[in-house]
């Protein structure tokens, strides 16, 4: 083959995708609050949602975060994101559940959490929410999955929400608009590697 068949080939080839792209892009032609839910064993589940958040920003947007399991206080995503004007930030966990060891107490922390969330939830002048792990109390049983679904679902209709934290429930893939799983092919803590700041925190 001479190079200028391989070009007619690669022109044609790059055509059609062209039009199957183009076609997909006419189809989707809604806009609509959207919840989405990153899950999944492996890293990048909150900076995903994080990402995002600055991405909002960018463009005037207000969001609100909340952190419904609170493992640290000292990340960089929290010292950043304080500072912005646009952004609210709630801390509604205390900690781990092996480091509070405490199931009232945890359970009251997370129905205390949730109020605070559904006040953003029923506030159209948020245009982002996250729910940073909010899969672990739904998982414990501290939360109702019902209620919580009830409260999404009912949310402003322009508002995006994020989910984050391993093992979400199938319920709420069902209810989710875009659910990406973060697979753990690889773990530098595995290989005995300290959590360091602006990769872990
Ligand atoms: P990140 O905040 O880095 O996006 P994440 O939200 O996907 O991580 P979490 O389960 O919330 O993951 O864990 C938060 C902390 O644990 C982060 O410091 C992260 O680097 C670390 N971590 C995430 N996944 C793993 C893993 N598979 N093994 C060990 N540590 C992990
Ligand atoms: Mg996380």
């Amino acid at each position: 083959m001479t190079e200028s068949d391989r070009e007619q080939r690669h022109r044609l080839r790059m055509q059609r995708q062209k039009t199957v792209v183009d076609a997909a892009i006419a189809r989707a032609d809604r806009k609509k609050g959207l919840l989405l839910v990153f899950t999944g064993n492996g890293k990048g589940k909150s900076t995903s949602a994080f990402g995002m958040v600055a991405r909002a920003l960018g463009h005037g947007m207000r969001i609100g975060v909340a952190q419904f399991i609170k493992g640290r206080s000292d990340t960089g995503e929290e010292a950043f994101f304080r500072k912005q004007d646009n952004v609210v930030w709630h801390v509604l966990g205390e900690g781990f559940t092996w480091d509070t060891q405490d199931l009232t107490r945890d359970t009251e922390t997370a129905r205390r959490g949730w109020t605070v969330a559904q006040a953003m939830l029923s506030d159209p002048s948020f245009d982002l929410i996250v729910l940073d792990e909010l899969t672990y109390p739904i998982k414990y049983g501290w939360l109702d999955l019902n209620t919580v679904l009830h409260d999404l679902k009912n949310r402003p209709p322009m508002q995006h929400v994020i989910i984050t934290g391993r093992a979400a429930p199938e319920a709420l893939f069902d209810a989710a608009d875009t659910v990406t799983e973060m697979t753990d092919v690889k773990h530098a803590f595995r290989a005995g590697i300290q959590a360091q700041e602006g990769i872990d925190l």
